[in-house]
């Protein structure tokens, strides 16, 4: 971030990088190819200088929106991805080879844990740990041990992890430090500040904000020093090492495996950017207030929410997130209430996946994204069946409490 404040630097953003005839908004470019009047010019970006040749190494667009959520971030450069999935996906595979260890938290996105089994199935050993406490990271390395991996705050179940204290033991072991930022996004804790190595934001969630596209982005912090990485090509290794790893994701994850984020999406994600504090700040006051109301009501058995005194980690996330306790929560029902009823009587609450949108959604957890798994990692992961996540929107108060109300009956 520049000298100005979050809001000023992403909305003057495009302005400020110079746009033909004035233009506020960088334009989308639709092009699939970019031609060359010098031959010369044309072998040096393929060679490395800044430039495009093929859109599935990136736009003008997608660069736009990378440069923002650099700038969010604090970072050194940022890589965009169709989704948050294929930024997670490059990473651990362009970054992490059969034989390697990877430490993750267990307190992860379904999805997400899905990928890992992936992983595991080509040869990356992984363990999974509660990383709400560093202490057990130690427990868990290994001489292999390459990369460490945790969401900041655990969707669904608002865990927040040991962050600061992981970013400690990751710097004096070497580990690449690899934090999902999704749920609190640069707005609360950029990740920079608790030693991560690289931030993964799945842009579909509160960066863009409007549930009308999809995306992923990978920034590298700056705070790594990749020479020391034996995972980075060859080619690679090449200028300030700060930048190699970050290289090798981009070569690697989009040129070769082509998870690219389009221009069309880029720009509406660009778009959405510039009111993420507006609409965060919104979304976090209704999330507290909501979770206050719902952990006095008889028909609630628990609320998980950050803001509330009785969090695990309620002074972790007040030290750490600015005052702002993000807009998911977990709502598990008393056992007397059955959860499909309860979701049938909602009104305002639209039963739908997805997360940091605009609009309040609900979903029962054991019964969707975590059904596959099973029981046994649904007990592992803190996944009861009477577990709703929650998605605060920006809808006024007093309506998100009243559907609550009149359908805890
Ligand atoms: C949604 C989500 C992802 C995946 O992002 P997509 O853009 O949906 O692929 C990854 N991590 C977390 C924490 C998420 O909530």
């Amino acid at each position: 971030m520049d000298k100005n404040g979050f809001t000023t630097t992403i909305v003057h953003s495009d302005r400020r990088a110079s746009v033909e005839h004035g233009a506020i908004h960088k334009p989308m470019h639709p092009s699939s190819e970019y031609a060359f009047a010098d031959a010369r010019e044309l072998a040096a970006v393929f060679q490395g200088k800044a430039g495009f040749t093929y859109a599935r190494q990136g736009t003008p667009t997608t660069t736009a929106l990378e440069l923002k959520v650099t700038q969010m971030e604090g970072g050194t450069a940022t890589v965009s991805f169709a989704t948050g999935m294929a930024a997670l996906a490059a990473i651990f595979f362009t970054l992490l080879k059969a034989g390697d260890h990877l430490i993750s938290s267990k307190h992860i996105f379904g999805n997400t844990n899905s990928l890992l089994g992936t992983l595991a199935g080509l040869g990356v050993q992984v363990t999974l740990v509660d990383a709400t406490d560093a202490r057990n990271l130690e427990q868990a390395w290994r001489p292999e041990t390459r990369m460490v991996f945790t969401e900041a705050l655990a969707n669904p179940g608002t865990q927040i992890a040991d962050l600061a204290a992981i970013g400690e033991w990751c710097k004096s072991k070497g580990l690449v430090y690899v934090v999902d930022s999704t749920l609190v996004t640069p707005l609360l804790c950029q990740a920079k500040n608790v030693g991560a190595s690289l931030v993964m934001n799945s842009l579909s969630k509160h960066i863009g904000g409007h549930g009308n596209a999809l995306g992923g982005s990978v920034t590298d912090t700056g705070l790594y020093d990749w020479s020391a990485y034996p995972n980075i090509a060859e080619p690679y290794r090449k200028g300030n090492p700060t930048s190699w790893g970050l290289t090798q994701i981009k070569k690697k994850g989009l040129r070769d495996m082509g998870g690219t984020l389009s221009s069309e999406a880029a720009h509406r994600l660009a778009t959405g950017a510039e009111t993420l504090s507006l609409r965060m700040h919104r979304i976090c006051e209704n999330a507290l207030a909501l979770a206050q109301a719902l952990s006095q009501h008889p028909k609630v058995a628990r609320v998980h929410y950050p803001g509330l005194p009785d969090h695990p980690q309620h002074e972790r996330a007040r030290q750490l997130f600015g005052g702002l306790y993000g807009g998911l929560m977990g709502i598990e029902l008393i056992d007397d209430l059955d959860v499909f009823e309860f979701l049938n009587r909602l009104r305002v609450l639209a039963l739908a996946t997805h997360l940091g949108d605009n609009r309040t959604l609900v979903l029962p957890m054991a019964h969707t994204i975590y059904y596959e798994m099973g029981p046994e990692t649904r007990a592992l992961m803190g996944i009861s069946d009477n577990f709703l996540r929650v998605s605060i929107g920006i809808e006024d108060i007093q309506d998100l409490i009243g559907d609550f109300e009149q359908a805890l009956v």
